[in-house]
């Protein structure tokens, strides 16, 4: 059987004859949300037991649901091979947000994220990245909410490691006649592979960029982000203020607040200058602290004191709400943890 979720329209239209049943599919799917390709009634009973031979529309398995005291939900979704996927819902007055992982574990080993301990086990695939999506809505939001959330890969995984199934899945949700996502509503965030950077900046519909910055000089991100060492400040900082941008868009930095370590005013100051003529939004994340990492969370006070800095300098700077913390659903918490 095929994954009906691994397919991009046009793809599944090659498929099928007449080829507008893609387009029959993708509404009965995504749009009126059926479980059972046999439940299309405008198929005929023996072409709906064909597709549904062939095609598998099943999400994956609900492996551990956690609920955090504040309303985020961290699910663990169990993959074909076993292997789990991890993602966040985080409700919100005004808007939702659906946080999804890219791949299992991570590459990029940054010493203050419980990901980057984990190393890579493997990319996820673009049906893979779509369904912890439907899982998640489904899950969460009523008939009237039901499109009332945003996307964030910022789960699990560097996505611009697994560049080709992540812009996949991305076109998927962003399909008219499917979940009909505007690039507007979901956010790629990467640690700043360059040549992807790059890439993603060519692409004919591109969502919305998060630069998780961190360190404010070379040498302090070389420490704290290993990828510096092979794509620097200056370099990446070159292809941002490239990057194409719609009226009122802007790039937003994620900036991980540590204690003595990247919260002093110098700090502050040499982010300002780095941010220089860039039209730029800053979240500030103070560490969200663990048994395994060496590193801690700033004191309210420092927080308050790094934000108005950048304020001072003219630049929009926000400080992260601490989500899920107590089940481990926040930034930088995400390890498979089961329990
Ligand atoms: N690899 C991508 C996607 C992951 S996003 C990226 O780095 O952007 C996860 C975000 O959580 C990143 O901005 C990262 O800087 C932040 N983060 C990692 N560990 C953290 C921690 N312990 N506390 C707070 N934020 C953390």
């Amino acid at each position: 059987m095929k994954s009906f979720f691994d397919y991009e329209r046009p793809e599944l239209a090659a498929t099928l004859h007449p080829s507008f049943r893609a387009t029959q599919l993708f509404k009965a799917v995504y749009q009126r949300r059926v479980e059972n390709l046999d439940s299309i009634t405008e198929l005929s009973k023996g072409e709906r037991a064909a597709l549904a031979s062939e095609w598998d529309i099943r999400l994956p398995a609900l492996y551990r649901r956690f609920e955090s005291v504040d309303g985020t939900r961290r699910y663990l979704l169990q993959l074909a091979d076993g292997e789990l996927a991890e993602t966040v819902f985080i409700p919100e007055e005004t808007r939702n947000t659906i946080c999804i992982s890219s791949q299992v574990g991570c590459a990029l080993a940054c010493t203050f994220c419980l990901t980057g301990q984990l190393g890579l086990t493997r990319n996820l695939t673009a049906g893979e990245m779509v369904t912890q999506v439907l899982f998640a809505q489904r899950d969460n939001l009523s008939e009237e909410q039901i499109d009332s959330f945003n996307i964030v890969l910022m789960g699990m995984g560097e996505p611009l490691h697994n560049y080709d199934n992540v812009m996949k899945a991305i076109r998927i949700l962003h399909d008219k006649h499917g979940l009909n996502m505007s690039m507007s509503r979901m956010t790629l965030s990467t640690a700043g592979l360059l040549p992807a950077i790059q890439r993603l900046a060519a692409e004919p519909h591109i969502p919305n960029l998060a630069i998780s910055l961190t360190g404010a000089t070379n040498t302090k991100r070389n420490e704290l982000m290993p990828i510096n060492r092979k794509y620097p400040l200056e370099e990446l900082l070159a292809a941002v203020r490239q990057f194409p941008l719609k009226h009122r868009q802007r790039v937003t930095f994620e900036y991980v607040l540590l204690k003595g370590v990247t919260d002093s005013l110098e700090d502050a100051q040499n982010l300002v200058k780095l941010l220089r003529g860039i039209r730029a939004k800053v979240n500030l994340i103070p560490l969200n602290e663990a048994d395994e990492l060496d590193y801690r969370r700033p004191s309210e006070m420092a927080i308050q004191r790094f934000q108005q800095v950048l304020i001072d300098n003219g630049i929009a700077a926000y400080v992260r709400k601490n989500r899920g913390n107590d089940i481990s659903a926040a930034c930088g918490q995400l390890k498979k943890m089961v329990v």
